[in-house]
């Protein structure tokens, strides 16, 4: 009996491919998630009223408290197949993505769900025209999000400019590439490779001539874009 449990089990460490497959199960909607066990998950900080957890490589943590737990079922971390994945409920594991990421500021937990959902949108064959692999749209999408998490610290909210405008003062052109993130995350998610880049290449022209970062630093938030030119 005992043998069979131990067998059922996994445990942290987590390889990097259990992180994930942990992580798509927690967003895919097969059951519901692991949840904060501190029981202490109705605090402020649980900011999503549950405490989902997020498989990390030294096992699943509390994005909102130091609650931790080092084990896993097997079957959520290895050997995924289809049929784990509810086809059907597409809008909802892409909610719960959103939903996650939102949760937190943690640059590391986004992009590791951000790995997770990449992976998912794949095993659901919904990014074969996609041209960018899966490197480089973590790359990409890392880089808006971090982005995101500066202007957002710099208490800037997203807002568009009509496009047969010119802005008032340079200033709103902050809050402009802001509403542009998002969808570029969408593009990347979406296949839309040059478009993201061509995106990207104005965003990092704003953020230069706000002086939020210096040229050689965008330069360094770049990879993904390096990596797909040599593969052109
Ligand atoms: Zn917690």
């Amino acid at each position: 009996m005992e043998e069979t449990k131990e067998r059922e089990k996994i445990e942290a460490p987590f390889t990097e491919e259990q992180i994930d497959n942990l992580n798509l199960f927690q967003m895919a909607g097969v059951m519901h998630g692991f949840t904060c066990g501190s029981g202490n998950r109705t605090d402020k900080h649980h900011k999503d009223g549950e405490g989902y957890l997020i498989a990390t490589e030294e096992g699943w943590k509390c994005p909102f408290c130091d609650y931790t737990q080092d084990w896993a079922h097997s079957f959520m971390g290895g050997a995924l197949h289809e049929e784990h994945y509810n086809f059907k409920n597409f809008k909802g594991f892409k909610k719960t993505f959103s939903w996650l990421s939102e949760s937190t500021d943690n640059l590391e937990y986004k992009n590791i769900w951000t790995k997770a959902y990449i992976k998912g949108l794949k095993i659901m064959s919904l990014d074969e025209k996609n041209s960018m692999t899966d490197t480089q749209k973590t790359n990409f999408i890392f880089t808006c999000t971090m982005y995101k998490q500066k202007l957002k610290e710099l208490g800037l909210k997203p807002m568009t400019i009509p496009h047969d405008k010119l802005m008032e003062n340079g200033t709103l052109s902050l809050g402009h590439i802001c509403g542009m993130l998002d969808k570029m995350i969408e593009f990347a998610l979406d296949g839309k490779v040059d478009k993201a880049y061509r995106w990207l290449g104005f965003v990092q022209g704003v953020l230069w001539t706000n002086n939020i970062y210096s040229i050689d630093e965008l330069k360094m938030h770049n990879t993904s874009e390096k990596e797909y030119e040599e593969n052109l």
